[in-house]
């Protein structure tokens, strides 16, 4: 894939990493990335690649962005990290402030911790004592939706699609869960609904992506859905957790996903584009009625749970500085230009032989193909071309910066168009 010459540090040292979602034996050499600068990666020989994916959805003001930087650096100098136990700090309680300020209704208690998963396990754990806490024991299942996907670690891992997801070989080890498809016509909620009633004393709560599905296959569903399984849960008393870790800070054309549905969860993930791509913070922020089930004198009403990076000075330094460029940039704007974009170019696509889709929401473009083969060449072909993509299953999906300019997202854009071109009649 990386034409250049592997530097010393790649050859000395790559077989002692073991790679994410990776066959090591058989994956080509990972290319060897130096440095990054806007919505660049460069490589050790100086190329330079637009990357079409923000560092799986983080890097939302491109890379390296001066503001943040600076507001890292200061706390650096200040105060690196310390714990949260027993301890507050001023980057952690002004961040939990502004986000509360930003997320809809009364979600006002944030939980922080230093990854997405964390934050989907963190969301299951307090939707079941939510329960307990009122007496109610035996809610400990959720149902979750065919197509989902919300994290590696075990509860989230049982939150996936059952079937499809690439932790399905693990079901004899998870939770089991309740599964159905997201509910798009009348007969769907009824079969949703149906569920929901038969199982509710088993049921903390439902737990979906908002508008967009991801890594389970980048797929659309519309705010009415959302608004729809908003009011089952409410007729049918289960908490609903919302799992914004992707979609959330501008990537659906809002700051979160459920404002387009005008949906306040119970519980909301974020995670992924919180620092501005700067480092790992994830948070779960639970609604005012959620939060009361855990005041009480018993001790063991209170959550039991404390990452030890939790609420990482630095890492709150640099969400609180991302908050600031939504604030004084104009990010929304720029999602629904990036959104005209990719439409325009990537409906070229459609027509191609063995292109099942194209579709895109808000800086969220997809090219659904009917089966990827030959990815490492493919892949191979777009850093010739000069873009970093990195294709999942049957999918080509864009995810840029949202930073990025008209001239760079028509180059990635045209990338894709040629090399899908191409592919489609290997
Ligand atoms: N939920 C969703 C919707 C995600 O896209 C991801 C990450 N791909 C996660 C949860 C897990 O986040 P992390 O990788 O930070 O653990």
């Amino acid at each position: 894939m990386f034409s250049g010459a592997i530097p010393a540090w790649q050859h000395d040292c790559a077989a002692f990493v073991w790679m994410p979602y990776c066959q090591m034996k058989t994956a080509p050499w990972p290319v060897p990335v130096v440095r990054t600068e806007g919505v660049h990666l460069i490589l050790a020989d100086g190329t330079r690649l637009i990357d079409g994916m923000a560092s799986w959805w983080t890097a939302c003001h491109g890379y390296n962005h001066p503001h943040i930087r600076r507001a890292v650096e200061d706390q650096l100098q200040r105060m690196p990290h310390v714990m949260l136990g027993g301890v507050h700090h001023e980057p952690a309680l002004r961040l939990a402030s502004r986000l509360v300020g930003l997320l809809p209704g009364s979600l006002n208690h944030v939980f922080y911790c230093d990854s997405g998963s964390v934050a989907v396990e963190v969301a299951l754990k307090m939707a079941v004592q939510f329960w307990l806490n009122r007496g109610r024991s035996g809610r400990t299942r959720f149902v979750c939706f065919e197509n989902g996907y919300h994290g590696d670690t075990t509860g989230a891992m049982s939150a996936c699609d059952p079937i499809t997801s690439m932790h399905a070989r693990f079901q004899d080890f998870l939770p089991q869960q309740y599964s159905c498809p997201v509910p798009l016509t009348n007969n769907d909620f009824r079969a949703f609904e149906k569920l929901i009633s038969t199982h509710h004393n088993e049921i903390a709560g439902v737990i979906l992506e908002p508008l967009i599905q991801g890594a389970g296959g980048m797929r659309f569903h519309p705010a009415e859905s959302l608004s729809r399984i908003r009011d089952v849960c409410d007729r049918q008393n289960v908490l609903l957790i919302a799992d914004e870790i992707a979609t959330g800070f501008g990537r659906t054309g809002s700051m979160f996903a459920c404002e387009q549905a005008a949906v306040v969860p119970d519980i909301v993930c974020l995670g992924k584009a919180l620092t501005g791509g700067t480092m790992a913070l994830a948070a779960t922020a639970a609604s005012d009625e959620v939060f009361d089930a855990f005041l009480s004198d018993d001790p063991a009403h209170a959550l039991m749970h404390g990452p030890t990076f939790m609420g990482n000075p630095l890492a709150c330094a640099a969400a609180g500085a991302s908050l600031d460029l939504f604030e004084t940039e104009p990010r929304l704007r720029q999602v629904s230009d990036i959104e005209h974009t990719l439409r325009d170019v990537l409906e070229r696509c459609r027509r191609m032989p063995r292109v099942v889709d194209v579709r895109c929401r808000g800086a969220v473009g997809v090219v659904q193909v009917e089966e990827l083969h030959d990815l490492p060449r493919l892949q191979a072909r777009f850093v010739q071309r000069g873009v970093w993509l990195r294709p999942l299953r049957d999918v080509i999906y864009l995810t840029p910066p949202l930073t990025i300019s008209t001239a760079e997202l028509n180059e990635l854009c045209e990338a894709v168009v040629r090399v899908v071109d191409e592919w489609s009649r290997w």
